[in-house]
């Protein structure tokens, strides 16, 4: 893992660097600031700088918005009935919402839960696997609603473009509410973003 920081008239902030196989530059802000990219083990260290610059306006906006450490829910611990309870209403709302999607015609994704304060919920869209964190379950249904539906946004467009918006706008148009009931700064799991390498590469 290579460190690396980033300057500007703006701010700056440090980024580490680890290689992984895998196929898209990730690049993600933790809870506490940090920022961390992961890249394909081909692609050139100027490509990564790039991408940090042309993303820092971004990144600092993030770091800014960030709560102040004291804000800090208190890690909850879920009895394995709590977590069983969970999953099972995570899948009756993913079930429900997957007629917007494809209206029963494909494999359905399995769906798993999550624990921890890093993301509310992801997807692998290769893998057909939803994870959704347990915390939702302090949330009204439709918070998780909003999650289920951002994640299978993701069986469509795996990045957060406009076209990701899109998509998520047309399933749910009240969705910056809920989003907004999760807590602004602390929905880190949607603060990540990340770049198709190989629609990116310059000739
Ligand atoms: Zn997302």
């Amino acid at each position: 893992m290579a460190t690396a920081s980033f300057k500007s008239m703006f701010g700056g902030f440090e980024y580490t660097v680890a290689r992984k196989r895998i196929k898209n530059v990730n690049l993600r802000v933790r809870s506490d600031g940090s920022v961390a990219v992961s890249a394909p083990y081909g692609v050139p260290e100027k490509f990564i700088t790039e991408f940090v610059e042309q993303n820092s306006g971004k990144i600092l906006d993030i770091i800014k918005n960030l709560p102040p450490k004291t804000e800090k829910v208190p890690e909850k611990k879920y009895s394995y009935d709590e977590e069983r309870a969970f999953l099972k209403e995570a899948e009756r709302v993913c079930r429900s919402v997957e007629p917007l999607f494809f209206g029963g015609k494909y494999k359905a994704p399995q769906i798993e839960l999550c624990r921890g304060h890093s993301r509310w919920g992801y997807c692998m869209p290769r893998k057909k696997i939803i994870r959704l964190n347990v915390r939702l379950s302090e949330y009204p249904e439709q918070c998780l609603r909003y999650v289920a539906i951002h994640e299978y946004c993701h069986l469509l467009v795996p990045n957060h473009s406009a076209e990701f918006y899109a998509e998520l706008e047309k399933r749910m148009p009240d969705w910056k509410r809920w989003k907004k009931r999760l807590g602004e700064g602390s929905h880190r799991g949607l603060t990540n973003y990340s770049l198709n390498y190989c629609s990116q590469v310059r000739k």
